[in-house]
């Protein structure tokens, strides 16, 4: 592999960047494909640098995160960044507010388990979201009716071509539904080396979706809510440790009130939500009862509890995973007239693709 004509193996490369790494350990489903150049990065200093350096070699950068929203489908051309920034400081805000500032490479789990421990509430919803702080923001993790915009005050970037570091304030960066601008119009644009989030010290808990309300007995405390979601998500989603996974798959398919109302008409048990004028469809529920639970073909499948998570039980390279997409994708487009669309982040991009 080697899509670059401005590096020669006479090149000496920066401290800690290495040639050729594999990527298996650094991706959660765990397909092992190889990064040109690597690093890991832990401070802001070294990242700086490494940019600078890949900008005058004039190669791509990837940042990662923990790989947990990740399907890695080829060799990544270019330099591959680990983000490993630390650093979680506190400040007191006036009112009911705490300001929490985070590392991009802070464990996000980690965050929200500290977060619970100091009794600060706004994120507690979000526990087991597997992967680092930094990425939260980039497809605006959500779970159990809370998504990280709701709790979050600023994101600090990195400027990847003035390589100025500035704080961006939340509500300029385009958040939606598992979207923000950092996937969209800031995708190359940015890297985000922290994050400030706004939390309260008076409980305000959001216990309406998933059957959490049910899971806590007695009065709710930020500890038991906690708990409840952890429970919840490790009964129902496997553990990427344990079985090689990128959480959902697909994204819950937005239909129009007519579609929906001709959908309920021929799936009476349709699982949907109201979404402004339009309604979300569950996707797990279109794929399970299309049948595709709990099977495997090609070492990958689908998850036997929850039809929405793809699992990689032995493959090494993505083929087989991109098959077994192409093969629900097209059946519930057949059976529903729904679209699915992919939610984990392709890599390499398809433009940046090693030629052979
Ligand atoms: C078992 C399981 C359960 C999950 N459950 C949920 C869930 O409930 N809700 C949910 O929303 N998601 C869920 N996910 C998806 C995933 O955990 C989140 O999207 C998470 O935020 C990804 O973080 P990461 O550090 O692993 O990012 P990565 O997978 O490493 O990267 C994801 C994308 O973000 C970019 N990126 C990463 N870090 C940065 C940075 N610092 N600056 C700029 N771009 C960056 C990458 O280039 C890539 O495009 C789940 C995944 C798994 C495996």
């Amino acid at each position: 592999m080697d899509s670059t004509q401005h590096i020669t193996d006479a090149t000496i490369l920066p401290p800690k960047v290495e040639k050729n790494v594999s990527l298996q350990q650094y991706n959660t489903f765990r397909f092992d494909y190889q990064a040109e150049f690597f690093a890991l990065v832990e401070d802001l200093m070294t990242l700086k640098s490494l940019v600078s350096w890949a900008q005058q070699q004039n190669i791509n950068i990837t940042m990662l995160g923990g790989g947990s929203n990740l399907l890695v489908c080829a060799d990544i051309p270019g330099l591959v960044i680990i983000n490993r920034l630390t650093g979680c400081h506190a400040k007191e805000e006036s009112g009911n507010r705490i300001s929490l500032i985070v590392g991009a490479g802070e464990n996000w789990h980690e965050i929200v388990e500290f977060t619970v421990q100091n009794d600060w509430f706004g994120i507690e919803n979000l526990a087991l979201i597997p992967g680092t702080a930094g990425a939260a923001p980039v497809q605006n993790i959500g779970a159990y009716g809370v998504e990280v915009k709701d709790a979050l005050a600023r994101v600090q970037v990195l400027d990847r071509n003035t390589l100025d570091v500035y704080w961006i304030n939340a509500q300029d960066c385009g958040f939606a539904y598992r979207d923000s601008h950092f996937k969209g119009q800031w995708k190359d644009k940015y890297f985000i080396t922290a994050i400030e989030l706004s939390l309260k010290k008076r409980a305000e808990f959001m216990l309406s979706y998933g059957g959490l309300v049910n899971q806590i007995d007695g009065e709710p405390s930020l500890k038991k809510v906690f708990q409840a979601v952890c429970q919840v998500r490790s009964s129902k989603l496997p553990d990427p440790k344990v079985l090689a996974n990128a959480g959902s798959f697909f994204k819950n398919p937005i239909v129009s009130m007519a579609q929906h109302i001709q959908l309920k008409k021929s799936f009476p048990s349709l699982v949907s939500f109201p979404h402004g004028d339009a309604f979300k469809l569950a996707a797990g529920w279109l794929i399970d009862q299309a049948g595709w639970k709990g099977k495997t073909q090609q070492g990958v499948g689908v998850y036997e509890k929850q039809a929405l998570v793809l699992v990689n039980h032995q493959a090494v390279k993505a083929e087989p995973l991109l098959e077994l997409e192409a093969n629900i994708k097209a059946n519930v487009l057949n059976l529903y007239g729904v679209e699915l669309e992919r939610e984990p982040v392709q890599m390499p991009k398809p433009n940046e693709e090693p030629q052979t």
